[in-house]
């Protein structure tokens, strides 16, 4: 099972009753946070699934919007009584910007890894237990958007492990991918294990233009969080010159990704009521949710 909470849904600036843009994810126990505006250490106390678990923050690009609270979250780790490594992967030029914000965080009690992902072809990484693709986006920053995959492995195959008399009490350890000796017979997990089944699939995209990379990128999604920043289509001007995205072509992405779901979020502070524009995406991908701060979701595996 995987596990999000949208801890905001707003672009550019912090408002009253509307965090900036941040996605945390749980996974068996373990958490990740994409994205660190200003306040999301107070959008994180709201949604109150704790600091410790995390263990790593990924950035889609080093817009304030996006980066600017990561000095006062490092320090909240900290205090919070954090030993262990924490990861921090984004577009290159993380380790300088890390550098200059931690100017002001200077003494943390435990160790930075910086990860700097390329922005000319998507990157592949694992962490806990998920798997991180990247793919480069079109913002007026270098920006990448994330898909993070729980993969599933095949159905146990009882007859098979009775077959090559495997003790019943190896069969979790096999099922777990793990490979076992049995006195001189070394068992992998393939012997075992059917075809990978369907896992569970969330990508998240904030702040580019539509790319056509990400239609395959996003393709069969559980769910596709993406940027709405703007409504109404007397902005879509503004869209193009901002290297932003209307609802509309959210709507279109999601469409033909064929995702099952579409949260909107990163509202321009003008737009006051997204839900005003919310029928008219769902001309165009009727699941979709012109998403509010804290809006959770639990996805399990569909067989
Ligand atoms: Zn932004
Ligand atoms: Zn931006």
């Amino acid at each position: 099972m995987l596990d999000v909470c949208l801890l905001g849904t707003g672009g550019v600036v912090p408002l009253p009753n509307r965090w900036l843009s941040s996605l945390l994810i749980k996974c068996n126990g373990r958490m990740m946070l994409i994205d660190c505006g200003e306040g999301t250490q107070i959008s994180l106390r709201m949604a109150a699934w704790g600091f410790k678990a995390i263990d790593a923050i990924l950035f889609t690009h080093y817009h304030a919007d996006h980066i600017a609270g990561l000095p006062g979250l490092l320090l909240t780790l900290g205090n919070s009584g954090r030993a262990e490594p924490l990861t921090l992967l984004g577009p290159p030029g993380l380790k300088k910007i890390v550098e200059g914000l931690t100017v002001i965080s200077p003494i943390l009690p435990y160790e930075l890894k910086l990860i700097e992902l390329s922005i000319i072809e998507s990157v592949e990484t694992c962490l806990n237990d998920l798997v991180i693709k990247s793919l480069p986006v079109e913002h007026t920053l270098p920006c990448i958007a994330y898909s993070l995959e729980l993969k599933r492995q095949g159905k146990f195959d009882v007859e098979r492990a009775k077959h090559l008399k495997i003790p019943v009490n190896y069969w979790n350890r096999l099922q777990k991918g793990m490979t076992i000796t049995l006195a001189d017979q070394t068992i992998g997990p393939q012997m075992v294990l059917g075809e990978l089944r369907k896992g569970i699939k969330v990508c998240y995209c904030t702040d580019t233009r539509p790319t056509i990379g990400l239609v395959e990128f996003i393709q069969d999604s559980d769910l596709f969080i993406c940027e709405g920043m703007y409504g109404d289509q007397i902005d879509s001007g503004k869209a193009e010159q901002k290297k932003h995205m209307m609802f509309s072509e959210a709507g279109f992405l999601a469409k033909q990704g064929k995702v099952k779901e579409l949260w909107l979020t990163h509202y321009s502070p003008s737009l006051t009521e997204p839900q005003e524009y919310i029928e008219t995406v769902r001309t165009i991908f009727p699941k979709t949710i012109a998403a509010k701060d804290l809006l959770i979701k639990s996805i399990n595996f569909t067989d």
